[in-house]
């Protein structure tokens, strides 16, 4: 089925392109804090030029908070629902420079491709959210629902301040439907619709033994720092990779059938996925469903960094003063980080390791969209008409702050885009495609006249 405004987006390529680039060349390093205010802007004027209104928003007096930028197209026709469209200006450091083949933010176009920092994640989205709205305007002069955006500027270091923007500008925000930052696309050119994040408990333990490093001949009178942060690891996850903290799992439900029978059509190569990575074997041996079921809804209990004593070349004999260690546990619904913050603490003190300090780092609880919402069928449908065919993805593993806008919106939200698999984000020669940009565009130009009937 075509949509109106499909020939318009066939026909205005040329432009989209040209903005994209424009938005690329603009660095916005947020972990640098560079060209942060400025990208803001540029962003707020490509939707004003797109017929949006749109403005720079703080969260207070302090300016050293990048700031969000607000969008809004009325409808006219259909001014009872409302869109929402989430994403985000920042990008990635663009380190190894040396690994990449032109300039990271020249957005350099080869033929299909377009080149730089943010071309993929998440600025080539973005452009298909706003150019999909432009289109519209200019086809028919007007939406067919409301349309809000809110793009923030701290997504590539954990949304710090996300969930109190949503709070402060919560009436401004209020919408039906909420479109994800970003969307895969598999190497068979299928978009995979994802429901859900997981969440994240982000810690450090710290185990501190004499006041400095000392002679490792003193091994038999003092107790190793390094040691007992490994003892107290022992206890915490079984070779299964279950986690052993008590209660761990008290809230985590079972998958309705309903999501086994969509995690059940969820493609997966094993093979592929193990050539990839170099290795031989899953956890637990896990294998057929039980791969796919682990991704989308097992907790996990991850070392991302371990850090003791000597690690140079050679032998230094030295009983090291501290030994510390970064911990990522990735939740899925129900879990509360701060509940299974306290369990951890819990059971380092019940195992006789109450002196290993726990520094919280960060928390962000799962989120997850019922399969059964019928704004999931609707996006669906749109996908499949501007691709051909699509996936639906009960969770993806990773973690975002999807459950702030579910708790603070009360809105469903959902995950679709035109990110290439393998468009290297976060990686040197990060790309966007021409191709998958007017599929997305599409895609949401569909998503805009199905949600009318929402
Ligand atoms: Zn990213």
């Amino acid at each position: 089925m075509l949509s109106i405004v499909d020939r318009v987006v066939d026909s205005e390529m040329d432009g989209m392109v040209a903005d994209l680039q424009t938005l690329i060349r603009q660095p916005s390093v947020s972990a640098k804090k560079q060209g942060l205010v400025e990208c803001a802007n540029l962003v707020s004027a490509v939707m004003k030029k797109a017929g949006i209104k749109s403005d720079v928003l703080y969260l207070g007096d302090d300016k050293s908070i990048p700031p969000i930028v607000y969008g809004q197209a009325g409808s006219r026709s259909n001014p009872s629902k409302t869109l929402l469209f989430y994403n985000h200006y920042d990008v990635q450091p663009v380190e190894p420079l040396e690994l990449w083949d032109a300039d990271p933010f020249s957005g350099k176009l080869e033929g299909n491709y377009i080149y730089g920092r943010g071309s993929a994640d998440d600025k080539g989205e973005l452009i298909t959210r706003i150019k999909a709205v432009e289109y519209f305007l200019k086809k028919t002069g007007d939406v067919p629902c409301n349309i809000k955006f809110i793009v923030e500027g701290e997504e590539e270091i954990g949304s710090v301040h996300v969930e109190q923007y949503l709070q402060k500008y919560r009436d401004r925000l209020a919408c039906e439907g909420v479109i994800w930052e970003f969307g895969y696309v598999d190497a068979k050119d299928r978009p995979i619709i994802s429901l859900g994040m997981k969440g994240l408990l982000y810690v450090e333990l710290v185990s501190v033994g004499p006041s400095r490093d000392a002679h490792s001949s003193l091994a038999v009178l003092i107790e190793n720092p390094a040691w007992r942060l490994v003892s107290a690891l022992a206890t915490m996850r079984d070779a299964n990779g279950k986690i052993l903290i008590k209660d761990w799992y008290k809230e985590v439900r079972d998958f309705t059938h309903q999501e086994i029978e969509v995690i059940s059509h969820e493609p997966f190569d094993e093979k592929e996925f193990k050539e990839e990575y170099g290795v031989s074997r899953f956890v637990a041996n896990a294998q057929g469903s039980d791969i796919k079921r682990a991704l989308v809804g097992l907790p996990t209990c991850n070392i991302a960094g371990l850090n003791s004593g000597y690690i140079g070349e050679g032998a230094k004999t030295v009983l090291p003063a501290r030994a510390m260690v970064k911990i990522d546990f990735r939740l899925v619904p129900e879990m509360v980080p701060e509940i299974q913050l306290q369990r951890l603490k819990d059971h380092l003190s019940e195992h006789g390791f109450g002196d290993i300090r726990v520094n919280f780092i960060h928390g962000e609880a799962a989120a997850r969209t019922g399969i059964s919402d019928p704004f999931v069928k609707q996006v669906e449908r749109a996908a499949t008409e501007a691709f051909g065919s699509a996936i639906v993805s009960v969770s993806s593993a990773g973690t975002g702050p999807m459950h702030s806008f579910a708790k603070v919106l009360g809105s469903p939200c959902i995950s679709v885009g035109g990110t290439y698999m393998f468009a290297r984000i976060h990686s040197p020669n990060e790309f966007a495609r021409v191709d998958l940009l007017n599929k997305t565009t599409k895609c949401i130009c569909r998503i805009m006249e199905n949600f009318s009937s929402y």
